[in-house]
Formats: C-alpha cells, sequence, structure tokens
C-alpha cells in the first residue's frame, strides 16, 4: 500500500505553494479519489466520505501496526497506533482530540480508533481483555440510544459531548475504562425543529410491543407528542434489541434495564399531560386533565402527587409552608422541566453505572492511559440560544488548548532548545475565552450573578447588564451598542465574534435555562418512586423542603468548571488531533461544497497550522531516547558509547551514517525532513 501513487500529498506539509486554496484543491482532489485522510504533521485531516470504505477491515489494521505515522498512508488507525506507541514506548498518557462540525465524522473516528485499540493486544490474558473491549463497544450502543437523535445535519448526531479514558496495564492492554458526558441536549425531549427526531430512545421503546409496553397499555402505533412527525421503525426495533443485549452485556440487571425503559416511557407519557383552567393565584389553578394516569404508572410516583406538583408549588417561606396554585402557563412549564429534568438525569445515570462496568478492577495495576473526546463541533443556526453559547465557549476552549499544545508549544520548544526559526503570526483567542469565562466580568460571571438576585430578573435585564459591563469589547456587540446593526435585534440579540466567526445570540431563555432549578417538590416526588432506579437518581430529593435554600450551581458554571477539568487533564497528556470536514451539508457521497469545507478550514485554522508545522521539524526527540533506538547502526554507539554525551553519541552516530540534515537542540535533536527518519528507521528494521 505504501507504494500506491499518492494523490496530491498526504501531508500537507508537502504542499508546493500553500495557500487557502491550493490546501483545498488538495483536500478536493484526494476526496475524488477516495483518500478521505490527510495529515498535517501529525494532526490528522478527515473528510467524511458518507459512503462505506474499503479500508477499514482487520487486514489494515495489520498494516499500521507499529509503523511510523509517515511510512504508511494516512490513516485513523495511524493516529490511533501513534497513540499506543507512545503509550507502550514512552509510558506516556495521550489522548485524541477529535473536532468539526455536527456530522463530519467525529464520533465514527472515535469508534475506529477504539476499535484498533480494542484489536491491537497481546495475546496473554485474552479472555479478559476480550471482555473489556466488548465491555468499551457495548456501552457506545446504550450512549447512542439515550444521547443521539437524528438531526437535520446528520441523522445519527451525538447531542452530548463525550469523554472516554481507556487504561491500559504496563503491558499497553486495555484494562478498564471511564466515560464523561457534557451538557445533553435535554431542550430535544420537549421541543424538536421540523424534520428532526426525538432521541433515538423514545422511538427504541415504541418500535415493538414488549412488556413495558403492555403493562402501560402504550402501543406502538399512537402518535405520542414527543415523537414529533417522526414514528418508529423497524431499524428502531433492530436497535431496540441491540440496546437491550448491551445492557445485559454491561452487566445491568432484568430489573434495572425495565426501570430504565418505564423512565423512557414517563417521559413520554408526560409528555401527553394537558391541563385544564385557572389563572392561578390563591384558588382555581391549572388542574392536570385525566392523562396523568399513564406517567403516573410509569414513573412509580402517587397520582395525588404528581397533580400535586404539576397544579402548584409548596414553597418554604421562613418557618411556614405557604402553596400557589400554578397558572395554566407554569403548569406547562412545570410539566416540561419535569421532563426534561427525569431524562437528562436518567441519561447521566446511565453513564454512571456504565463506568460501574468498565472501570478497572481494584487491584489491576493501571499504568497508563488514552482519552478520546468527541464533543460538539462549533454551531451557528439561525437562532442561537443558551446550547449554542455553551457548545461554542467549549469550542474556544478546546481552540485554545490545540494553540497552546500545538502552535505555542511548537514555537515555544524551537526557542528553548536554540533552534532558528522565523515565528508565525496566528490569532491567539484566549481573549474571547475570557470574554466568556472570567470572574466577575465575563459573560457566565454576569449570568450567575443575575439569576442569583433574589429579584426576579428577565433576560432582557440580563442583556442590558451584559452591555453596561462589556462595553468596547472587543469581541462583543449588541444593538443597545451598535444602533446602527439592523441585524441585531434591540433588546434581544447579542454578538459574540468568535474565533470561527460572528455568532448573534437570542438572550431569550437564557436566565431560565442557565438557572436550571428543578423545584424541590418534585425532586420530593421523583425520589418517592416505587422504581428504585428513579428514586436513586434523585437523592437530594429526601432532602427537607425548608432545607434547601441554597441555589445550586447555575448550568454555565457546572459547565465551565467541568470543561476546566477536562482542559486541566488534556494538558498533562501527549496529544494527537483528529480534525474533521464535511464536505457537503445533504449527507451525500461524492458530493463536494467549495464554499462550506472553506468555511470548517477557516475555522479549523487548518491552513495556519500548516505553516507553523512547515517552519517545524518532521521529528523532535530527546537525545537519550534517539541513542537509545538507534545506537545500534553504528560501531561507535553500539553496544555502549561510554564516554560520551547521550548528545555527542547522537552526532557521532549521524556522522557515521552521513546524515547532517538536522539541528542540535539543547536536549532535544531536531529531524527536518520525513525522509531521514525514513532511512533510519529502515536501517534499524533490517538490523532487528
Ligand atoms: P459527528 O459525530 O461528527 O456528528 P458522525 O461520526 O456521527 O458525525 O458521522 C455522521 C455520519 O457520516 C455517520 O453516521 C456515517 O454515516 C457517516 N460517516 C462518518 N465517517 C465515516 C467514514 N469514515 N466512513 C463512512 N461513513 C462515515
Ligand atoms: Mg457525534
Amino acid at each position: 500500500m505504501a507504494t500506491q501513487p499518492e494523490v496530491g500529498v498526504s501531508d500537507f506539509v508537502l504542499l508546493d505553494n500553500l495557500t487557502t486554496e491550493t490546501f483545498i484543491e488538495n483536500l478536493h482532489l484526494r476526496f475524488q479519489h477516495n483518500k478521505i485522510y490527510t495529515y498535517i504533521g501529525e494532526v490528522l485531516v478527515s473528510v467524511n466520505p458518507y459512503k462505506t470504505l474499503d479500508i477499514y477491515g482487520p487486514q489494515h489494521m495489520a498494516q499500521y501496526r507499529g509503523r511510523e505515522m509517515f511510512e504508511v498512508p494516512p490513516h485513523v488507525y495511524a493516529v490511533a497506533d501513534a497513540c499506543q506507541r507512545v503509550l507502550r514506548q514512552q509510558g506516556r498518557d495521550t489522548c485524541v482530540l477529535i473536532s468539526g462540525e455536527s456530522g463530519a465524522g467525529k464520533t465514527e473516528a472515535s469508534k475506529f480508533i477504539m476499535k484498533y485499540i480494542a484489536a491491537n493486544t497481546t495475546q496473554v490474558h485474552r479472555e479478559y481483555i476480550d471482555r473489556v473491549k466488548n465491555v468499551l463497544i457495548q456501552s457506545n450502543t446504550i450512549l447512542e440510544t439515550f444521547g443521539n437523535a437524528k438531526t437535520n445535519r446528520n441523522d445519527n448526531s451525538s447531542r452530548f459531548g463525550k469523554y472516554m479514558d481507556i487504561h491500559f496495564d504496563y503491558k499497553g492492554d486495555p484494562v478498564g475504562g471511564h466515560i464523561s458526558n457534557y451538557l445533553l441536549e435535554k431542550s430535544r425531549v420537549v421541543s424538536l425543529q421540523p424534520g428532526e427526531r426525538n432521541f433515538h430512545s423514545f422511538y427504541q421503546l415504541l418500535s415493538s410491543n414488549n412488556p413495558v409496553l403492555k403493562k402501560l397499555g402504550m402501543s406502538t402505533n399512537t402518535a405520542y407528542k414527543i415523537l414529533g412527525s417522526e414514528r418508529p421503525t423497524a431499524h428502531d426495533s433492530k436497535l431496540y434489541s441491540q440496546t437491550n443485549s448491551a445492557f445485559n452485556a454491561l452487566g445491568f440487571s432484568n430489573s434495572v434495564i425495565e426501570d430504565i425503559w418505564n423512565i423512557v416511557a414517563g417521559v413520554i407519557l408526560l409528555g401527553e399531560v394537558t391541563f385544564e383552567g385557572g389563572e392561578g393565584g390563591e384558588e382555581g389553578g391549572a388542574v392536570a386533565a385525566g392523562a396523568v394516569a399513564g406517567a403516573v404508572r410509569a414513573l412509580g410516583v402517587a397520582e395525588a402527587g404528581l397533580r400535586a406538583v404539576l397544579g402548584r408549588r409548596v414553597l418554604a417561606a421562613g418557618h411556614d409552608l405557604v402553596t400557589k396554585q400554578h397558572s395554566l402557563v407554569d403548569a406547562h412549564y412545570t410539566r416540561l422541566a419535569l421532563a426534561k429534568a427525569a431524562y437528562d438525569r436518567l441519561f447521566t445515570w446511565i453513564v454512571q453505572q456504565i463506568n460501574k462496568a468498565i472501570d478497572v478492577p481494584a487491584g489491576t495495576y493501571k499504568n497508563t492511559l488514552i482519552g478520546v473526546l468527541d464533543i460538539y463541533g462549533f454551531e451557528i443556526f439561525e437562532t442561537n440560544s443558551f446550547e449554542q453559547f455553551c457548545i461554542n465557549y467549549c469550542n474556544e476552549k478546546l481552540q485554545q488548548l490545540f494553540i497552546e499544545l500545538v502552535l505555542k508549544q511548537e514555537q515555544e520548544e524551537y526557542a528553548r532548545e536554540g533552534i532558528q526559526w522565523t515565528p508565525v503570526q496566528y490569532f491567539n483567542n484566549r481573549i474571547i475565552c475570557e470574554l466568556i469565562d472570567a470572574p466577575h466580568h465575563g459573560v457566565i460571571a454576569i449570568m450567575d450573578e443575575a439569576c442569583l438576585n433574589p429579584t426576579q430578573i428577565t433576560d432582557q435585564q440580563l442583556l442590558e447588564a451584559m452591555d453596561k459591563r462589556l462595553t468596547g469589547h472587543r469581541h462583543y456587540t449588541s444593538r443597545q451598542l451598535a444602533p446602527t446593526d439592523k441585524k441585531l435585534k434591540h433588546g434581544v440579540d447579542f454578538r459574540i465574534t468568535h474565533y470561527a466567526g460572528d455568532v448573534t445570540y437570542a438572550i431569550t431563555g437564557f436566565m431560565d435555562k442557565n438557572k436550571d432549578s428543578l423545584w424541590q417538590d418534585l425532586k420530593r416526588l421523583l425520589h418517592s418512586s416505587s422504581n428504585a432506579s428513579l428514586a436513586a437518581m434523585w437523592p437530594e430529593g429526601a432532602a427537607d423542603i425548608q432545607k434547601t435554600s441554597r441555589r445550586p450551581p447555575s448550568a454555565a458554571s457546572l459547565f465551565r468548571s467541568s470543561l476546566a477539568a477536562l482542559v486541566a487533564g488534556l494538558h498533562s497528556k501527549e496529544p494527537f488531533y483528529v480534525r474533521c470536514l464535511k464536505p457537503n451539508p445533504l449527507q451525500a457521497p461524492s458530493t463536494w461544497d467549495p464554499l462550506l469545507v472553506q468555511h470548517q478550514t477557516a475555522y479549523l485554522g487548518l491552513v495556519e497550522n500548516v505553516r507553523v508545522r512547515r517552519a517545524g521539524f518532521a521529528c523532535r526527540v530527546r537525545y537519550d531516547r534517539f541513542v537509545q533506538r538507534y545506537k545500534m547502526l553504528s560501531q561507535y554507539t553500539w553496544p555502549n558509547y561510554r564516554g560520551h554525551s547521550p548528545r555527542d553519541a547522537a552526532a557521532v552516530l549521524l556522522r557515521d551514517l552521513r546524515l547532517d540534515d538536522v539541528h542540535y537542540g539543547h536536549t532535544k535533536l531536531f529531524i527536518r525532513s520525513a525522509k531521514t527518519l525514513q532511512s533510519l528507521e529502515a536501517a534499524r528494521a533490517e538490523l532487528i
């Protein structure tokens, strides 16, 4: 395969004349020949082919085993192999950061990486390792059932962020894992865009007659509101069985599986509850009409209890409890909040249970790990809300990490090592991260302050507060601050100039989504459920209403701290990058939309990435490691190089081999071209 004629260049570093045009030309040329992978040094650029390519079989895996990235055609397997080699040879933790917009192929890439890692293990403890592999793969099935949905961009779109650690023992075999989930798009439970589906789980449960449906008197052909205009299909039915087998494989007991599906049914049936009557106030508020019975049975709660929490709210006022009847609007709001919270908590709880199943058993030696991050790409929609704000913030943080790890680190390393090079200018997006997350005056801090205010602050008042505090910031504007900008709606819109472009956010709903509070009486109700799993998901429901005045942290600040922890963890690992692009918005094979590709190329900073890389070297390696690896190639260094420092030994070795395409840094050797490295590897391979 290495001898196949190359189409275009397989590493953008080798482009003759680097511009955005030549970059995209090369990408397009390769795409037309089904070469969907291209490198920028060690960064892998991947274009979604939207068709099955015969490049992922066991024979293809074998080709990448133990080979340097430059020896074989670009492939996601090469990244997985490089990861595993760093881990095995250097004993370092690694991570693969997969980015790109929805439908670009991130999740598929993460699955290929897991598949490769799982396949590439030693023969000892085969049975045990097979179990771990199986468990890792089965967990994906469950995550997709509960966290994925068909959107207009991707038929199987992950609606949550996922970071998975795979732990290895000292031999480099996987021994277990851990999954972290981020920000499920729970608003999907209660509202759908035209043409989109809700989470797969709802359709799966309703796709065939099963005991849960039967017991609850539900039927496969009822047009439950939660389903939108979509109906369950035969494919959903197949997936329902797969999900249940995956549950079994992960050791979920039958009663827990039944609990889970009952909760899913409960959420569906909450969608059917309607209200009658009143305007609220002291008496005569809204009453749930008839239809609560189904939800009551599915959720295992008392009918009076459910009616009560939907119809009125109990508040602690000093030492007394005060009851306030809901208006129709409040009652609907409460029902939706309950459905969203129940589903969101179910998802997180399932992840926790999966983690118990894939956890490294006590007493097993954990040596290294590979982290795989598959998280939402940048989103710019017609209307952008709180969810897009969080997702785009996440992308700013990851871009910052990329800048720090790849661009900055590379340049700083040259400076530190005393290597001559020309600095490359790049845009540092730290200023945007700070606009969003700086303590006291970032957007999140301003939002949190508004949410903590004892008087009810409206979305519009929040916008006013942001305008006041952020006046003059280069990356923030609103109609108030730019009165002539007709694209911004007065009192509604604000715009952030992200590194990937301008995004206009509508402030509507920000306060509510950020508070994300569920009234204590709802938590108490769920905690009181006879469904043991549901009750366990809501432990805080056990607390007394009067003792729970402290506000839980806001949604944005929870997200900020979980991202901060994620980024801190990634900082200490050797990163590999997969940058995914989608070739067209239609999910169609062999179709190329130049503008769409250009946009993604720009916001992933790919051309900039090539420029920095070109200013650099194919390989940099510490002298001791270099000599250790290649000392057998010269009589002056084999079997040992006593009397020489590793640096001198490297120089002697290279002189002996007549290789001079290198620079000597203070602690590392910098090899300019891939060719030189290739010849060293080839000579070594001949000897061992
Ligand atoms: P993302 O996670 O970035 O939103 P996915 O990984 O779910 O996108 O990919 C969307 C769809 O594109 C997949 O369901 C699959 O049909 C197709 N796809 C992605 N990557 C590949 C690939 N390498 N080969 C073939 N089809 C792919
Ligand atoms: Mg995905």
